[in-house]
């Protein structure tokens, strides 16, 4: 059953980050109608810097999707909700194509509003859980981050850190180390290391520090050391930290689609999700590189397979 009063878009995306926000431009260059909805909390808030998104190296995030958005507005079949979250969303059967029926609320409007979609993008992104320890928040986004890829070069030479919990981290390490050789992994008490890692880890000059944290220290997000739990110090000028992360996909309860082990959507090389009509790009799909160009990336190729099903042809993709 469709709700009659509802209104009914082609493409209903959820998430305004550059993954749902490169769809909406595709997809409304192709003619299609568009509705993006957007909780606006990006994962990459804490941060004051964008790295490696061409054209744009060292750009603000906010100033990013500022330039996404503008582009955007020059399309007059989206349409953006703002601090809004989509709550549920479920299959149904409706006429003209139409396959979903989602509720949203959003901070001004009142009670939850519907929204029916022919096909819906899920690019919302990850949330995630830092390692609990009490100052790290303060430091995170500024001398501490969670991408190599996108930080390390403005860390490089110095004495780093790797704070984690997860048994990835001695490959992480190993990662690390491209951009110093003055390294210490910092486990936080959890046994996420054996003696063979730790074994090659010290052959490359990284140090593995089991001991608890206490707590960092610094000043206005500028670290300095680490505090152990005996009350030792390690000096440190900035590093990595491995948050958990579980993608934010709490409105599909009434879906069954293809997920993995730590809850990822699993698509296949287009962006399609094993339920007909969804699609999922960036973060919130199966891991990759998290990275803003490289999800903005899979925005567009989803845009572009989605238009090809719904005209119900068969290319390459
Ligand atoms: C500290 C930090 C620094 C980083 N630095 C870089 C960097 O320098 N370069 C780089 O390339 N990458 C960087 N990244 C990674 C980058 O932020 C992500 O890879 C990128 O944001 C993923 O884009 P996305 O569109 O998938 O998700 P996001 O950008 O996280 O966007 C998802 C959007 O969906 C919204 N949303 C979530 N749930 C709902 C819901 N139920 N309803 C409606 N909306 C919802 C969120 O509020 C958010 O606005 C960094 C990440 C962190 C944490």
């Amino acid at each position: 059953m469709t709700d009659k009063s509802a209104e009914v878009v082609d493409a209903l995306i959820f998430g305004g980050g550059p993954a749902g926000l490169s769809a909406a431009l595709n997809l409304a260059r192709a003619r299609a109608t568009v509705m993006v909805i957007d909780a606006g909390r990006p994962r990459n808030a804490a941060t004051l810097r964008s790295h490696g998104f061409l054209t744009r190296d060292g750009i603000s995030p906010l100033e990013l999707r500022k330039l996404a958005r503008a582009e955007i507005a020059e399309y007059p079949t989206v349409r953006v909700l703002d601090r809004t979250s989509v709550t549920t969303l479920s299959e149904v059967y409706g006429e003209d194509g139409v396959r979903f029926l989602a509720t949203f609320r959003g901070r001004r409007s009142g009670g939850p509003s519907t929204v029916s979609a022919r096909s819906v993008l899920i690019a919302t992104g990850l949330r995630e859980t830092l390692p609990a320890i009490p100052s790290l928040r303060g430091f995170y986004g500024i001398t501490l981050f969670s991408c190599a890829a996108c930080d390390a070069w403005e860390l490089q030479d110095r004495p780093l850190a790797l704070i984690g919990e997860t048994p990835d981290i001695p490959v992480r390490a190993r990662l690390i180390a491209r951009w110093t050789d003055d390294l210490t992994v910092f486990t936080n008490g959890a046994n996420v290391v054996d003696t063979a890692e730790e074994s090659e880890l010290a052959a490359s000059g990284i140090v593995v520090e089991r001991r608890r944290i206490d707590d960092l220290e610094g000043d206005r997000g500028v670290i300095s050391a680490v505090r152990l739990s005996d009350g030792s110090r390690i000096r440190i000028d900035g590093g990595f930290i491995r948050p958990r992360w579980d993608p934010a996909l709490d409105f599909l309860d009434g879906i069954a689609v293809g997920r993995d082990s730590e809850g990822h959507l699993l698509v296949d090389r287009s962006g399609r999700t094993s339920v007909p009509g969804l699609y999922a790009a960036g973060d919130a799909a199966a891991p990759g590189p998290q990275q803003l160009i490289v999800a903005a990336g899979q925005g567009a190729r989803a845009a572009a397979v989605l238009i090809h099903d719904i005209v119900g042809v068969r290319t390459a993709h």
